[in-house]
């Protein structure tokens, strides 16, 4: 039952583009598995989202829930797009028509969307407008990541970067690493990237090397974290940025640094390039950035592996705050997030590597043992209907 996904609904539907064309798009919403409660998971906009890609990142969302225990099956939804050719109306037209189609599954007991690669809060915003629409009333439980004045909460914007931080400070004093001077390497200078090294820089980390889809830069004594962001900000990608060398963006993963953090997208490091990395710590800020080869040989070199369900599960943790707050009618305060975050992150962590070391596995499969033994629990126990 887990080897396969639950659900899946494949939509085509037409949008109309500024200049009075109609284009017609192709989305998905897969669900993966509902045992352990409503399903949890990202909308991706790119142009090579596919219906398998979708289906291995629902699967990915319910080891993620059950690891870090908390009450969601698994989800993802995409849309083949290039969003960043698009305008913000063509955008709204394509989340509402998406949301839509898809409403059919969509709900707070049922189906929980949040933002992913290229969607972001007024996107999620959309989406609980669309929805609350259709209801006839507000219905701010529907979605998470939203802006904070719909229900949105505090903390949610950073959180997959902060839960990867947490992850990474219980890491390096496991593995005696001090966290300040430590040098980090980024791909992918996103939602996750951009808060996972503004707060390693925070810690006193060197942020050596930072790449997106266009290209990458690295500076061996270090980047202006803030000033690069008002860089990425005002230009569109990191390139060009002053004090720094041009590097190729799949460059970023193999200068040398303490900390390696893949924040882009999946099957990043290779076994064509993991021979090369020259770092201590890899933590997956991104889903699947490793493949299976490459996972051998990582291991093999002794690298240590902070796994993606673990090391980018803040998100969804927070994202399942905003959900409680939601149904409660409640608003936490910041503090309160990231107190609660932090425990849980550090929690889950060591229990992966009470695992590892018990059964004398990796972090990623500790953290796959733990997670399927949760779900297949909750399987056993509900039983088979009828
Ligand atoms: P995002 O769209 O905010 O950022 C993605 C970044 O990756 C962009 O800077 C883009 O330019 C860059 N990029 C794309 N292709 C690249 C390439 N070939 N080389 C280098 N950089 C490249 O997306 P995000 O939300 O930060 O998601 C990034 C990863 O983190 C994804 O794998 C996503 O599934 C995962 N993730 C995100 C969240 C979240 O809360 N946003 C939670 C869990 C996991």
């Amino acid at each position: 039952m887990l080897r396969s996904v639950n659900r899946e609904l494949t939509v085509t539907f037409p949008v109309f583009m500024d200049d009075g064309s109609l284009r017609v798009f192709t989305g998905y919403r897969v669900q993966h598995n509902l045992a352990r409660g409503p399903t949890k998971g990202g909308i991706r906009y790119h142009p090579q989202v596919s219906l398998s890609e979708i289906r291995a990142l629902a699967m990915w969302m319910t080891w993620k829930c059950a690891l870090v225990n908390i009450p969601y099956g698994g989800a993802k939804g995409g849309v083949q797009c290039d969003p960043r050719t698009m305008s913000d109306k063509e955008l709204e037209r394509l989340t509402r028509r998406y949301t839509t189609e898809i409403a059919i599954l969509l709900g707070p007991e049922s189906d929980i969307p949040a933002p992913d690669v290229y969607t972001n809060a007024r996107i999620m915003g959309w989406i609980m407008d669309t929805y609350s629409m259709h209801k006839g009333y507000s219905v701010p439980g529907v979605v998470t990541g939203k802006p904070l004045s719909i229900g949105g909460s505090v903390g949610r914007a950073d959180a997959t970067g902060r839960g990867c931080v947490y992850v990474i400070a219980a890491a390096a004093q496991h593995l005696g690493l001090q966290l300040d001077g430590a040098t980090v390497a980024v791909q992918g200078f996103g939602n996750a990237g951009t808060a996972a090294a503004t707060i390693l820089a925070a810690h006193g980390c060197t942020i050596v090397a930072v790449s997106d889809s266009r290209g990458g830069i690295f500076n061996p004594r270090g980047l202006d974290v803030a000033a690069l962001l008002r860089h990425k900000q005002a230009t569109g990608m990191v390139t060009g940025f002053p004090a720094s060398e041009a590097i190729a963006s799949e460059q970023a993963l193999e200068v040398p640094c303490d900390i390696l953090i893949p924040a882009a997208l999946e099957q990043q490091i290779t076994e064509r390039n993991a021979p090369r990395l020259q770092t201590k710590l890899i933590a997956e800020a991104a889903n699947g950035p490793t493949t299976p080869g490459a996972d051998k040989i990582l291991e093999d070199r002794g690298i240590f592996v902070l796994p993606d369900i673990l090391a980018n599960a803040g998100g969804v943790v927070v994202s399942y705050f905003e959900w409680v707050q939601n149904l409660q009618s409640l608003s936490w305060k910041e503090p309160q997030v990231h107190a609660q975050l932090q425990e849980i992150m550090e929690h889950s962590f060591h229990a992966v590597r009470a695992m590892a070391e018990r059964e004398r596995v990796s972090m990623r499969m500790a953290a796959q043992m733990l997670a399927i033994q949760r779900v297949a629990q909750a399987t056993l126990d509900r039983g088979v209907y009828p």
